[in-house]
Parts: structure tokens; sequence; C-alpha cells
């Protein structure tokens, strides 16, 4: 396995208060990983000490094949960032925002039109991009700032709360254009969010940071499942029957009733619901409905840090 972020308990302070404590965090090639962490958790520091921009008090990482400290000039041509701040002129157009920045980061004179035209293409911003960017929409800005941040073909890009602040329909096109990107071209996305939905649908894997630590890594399915909390509801007329039979069943955790529902929590309940219709049938109890609810990630990321992520 190739991983293009290794550190090595990676440490920051701030005086005498640990912002980042020791963080080994490896990254493999070619995935969107998800930092995830409620306020003040240490992302932000993280990140900034992964792109060059602070120093890290002790500890080390390698990023692209570069260390972060001795080699920050090569770590730097290498990634491409979008952070929160909105960062466009809003008298400039947005081809000629894509030209500066090829200018800044070097490309060739040559090569310039070529890069900006595949970056267009996979912006799609039509005819717009000859527009001044104040007539841009968010979700334009946001395509036109990760756009450029692509334009050096780095290997490595990252992203600082893609969505913040965009309305549902907006961030979902946002999403399936971090898809298309991943799936396009080489490259692996380290992505911030606070929104928990957009985690779970973007990310390969994610890191649960809390207090300048790692507490948990793993994939959105299997952080998910590892709760062991599937809940399956049943709508039935004979809800006080159903209960009977299941109390004793040792695979149900909990049950609760509701008028004709009964929730049942279980572990792995898509192998169970046969087993409940099989039992529920010799006793020819009428069932109207069977649903199975995973837990979502907010279930686990309140496991994990002990507070929903947008508190403060
Ligand atoms: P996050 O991005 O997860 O919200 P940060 O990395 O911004 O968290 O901050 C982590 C902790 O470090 C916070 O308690 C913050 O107040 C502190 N911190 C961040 N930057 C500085 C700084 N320049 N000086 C002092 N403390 C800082």
């Amino acid at each position: 396995m190739s991983y293009i972020i290794e550190t090595n308990d990676i440490t920051k302070d701030f005086n005498d208060f640990r912002a980042v404590d020791s963080i080994n965090l490896n990254v493999p090639r070619n995935t969107v990983y998800g930092i995830l962490g409620p306020n003040g958790a240490g992302k932000s520091t993280l990140i900034s000490m992964l792109c060059t921009i602070q120093t890290p008090t002790s500890g080390t990482a390698i990023v692209n094949g570069y260390d972060i400290v001795k080699e920050a000039n090569n770590v730097r041509k290498s990634i491409g960032i979008v952070f929160q701040t909105r960062a466009l002129d809003d008298i400039l157009t947005g081809r000629e925002h894509l030209e500066m920045h090829a200018a800044l980061y070097g490309v060739p004179k040559d090569l310039r039109q070529k890069r900006i035209d595949d970056v267009l293409e996979l912006i799609a911003l039509g005819k717009k991009i000859d527009e001044y960017t104040k007539n841009y929409s968010g979700g334009m800005k946001r395509r036109l700032e990760i756009g450029r941040g692509l334009i050096h073909h780095p290997k490595l890009l990252f992203l600082d709360e893609p969505t913040l602040g965009l309305d549902i329909q907006t961030r979902e096109s946002i999403w399936q254009y971090i898809e298309d990107l991943k799936s396009s071209i080489d490259i692996t996305i380290l992505l911030t969010t606070h929104y928990l939905e957009e985690a779970d649908s973007l990310c390969d894997e994610i890191a649960i940071i809390n207090n300048g630590e790692i507490i948990k890594t793993g994939s959105p399915k299997n952080l998910k499942s590892e709760l062991k909390a599937d809940t399956i509801t049943i709508v039935s007329s004979d809800v006080e029957e159903i209960e009977e039979l299941m109390k004793n069943q040792h695979f149900i955790q909990k049950i609760l009733l509701n008028d004709n529902e009964i929730k049942l929590s279980v572990e792995k309940g898509e192998n169970l619901i046969p087993k409940i219709v099989k039992i529920t049938e010799t006793k020819n109890i009428d069932i109207k409905s069977i649903e199975l609810k995973h837990p979502s990630l907010e279930e686990v990321f309140i496991k994990y840090t002990g507070r929903k992520i947008s508190d403060k």
C-alpha cells in the first residue's frame, strides 16, 4: 500500500497548549479521505502543517514523498489547496483566475492553454467562465476555486469544508463534481467537513479527531456497522404478540412498542429479517411492513467524541 500522506507522531503546541498530539495518519493514494472532528479538535492545525503553512513542534510528515519541513517547496508544488476563505477577485473573470494561478504555479507558457481547457471541461462553467466572478452563484465560485486548485496538476488536493454555507442542491452538485474528479484524474482528496452526510457519501475513509488526537479511523460503512446498532421496525396489528415472541430471542438487544409499530434493536439486521419473518409466520402473525435502518455517521461521531459535530 502506498500512502500519499504519512505522519509520524506529528505534534503542534501553542505555548503550553497541545493542539495536535502525536498524530499518525496514513492516507492511501487515490482516495477521498475525510478528517472529521468538533470545533477546536485540531483539524486546521493538522492540515496547515501538511500544507507547510505551519511547522510541527515535533514529529514528521511525508507528503507526496517529500518531508514537510526539509522539502517544503516540493510539497507546495505537489499539492492544491482550496480553503474556506473565499479567495476570488470580483473584478477578474473565471478564466483570468485560472490564467493567473497557472502563471503563479509556474505552469510553462506553452502548456497553460491546454491546462486551462482541461480544467474548464471538469468544472463545466460554460460561457460564464468569461464573466466577472461577482456574477457567479456560490456553487459556481466553489467549482472555480476547486478548478483553480487543480491547474498545476497536484497529486493531492486539500479541500477545507468544500460546501460550507451552500444550499443542499448546490452541495449535491459539488459532491457529484468531486466524485467525477476522483474517477477521471489521478488525485487524492483530503477533505474536512461539518456535514456528516457529505463525509458519508464522499469519503472512502475517515479519521475522527478529538482534542488533537485521532480516536478512530475507518470507512464510513465499517464505522457504522461496528456500532452494531441496526433497527428493524415492523408494522403489524399484532405487535404485542411479536413482542412476546421476540423478547426471548438472543439476537434482540432492545424492544420498543408504539401503537402498531415495534422497533427491534439488533446487530446485522439484514441477516435477521428472514429469521424474524419465519418466527412470526409460525404464529400466523400479519406483518404489514418491515424496515431496516443502519445507524448514521452522526451516531458514530457522537459515540467517539461524546458530542454532536455542530456543538461549539
Ligand atoms: P479545528 O480546525 O478542528 O476547529 P484548530 O486546529 O483550529 O481546530 O484548533 C485546535 C486548537 O488549537 C483550538 O483550541 C485552538 O484554539 C488552538 N489554536 C489554533 N491555532 C492557534 C494559535 N495560532 N495560537 C493558539 N492557539 C491556537
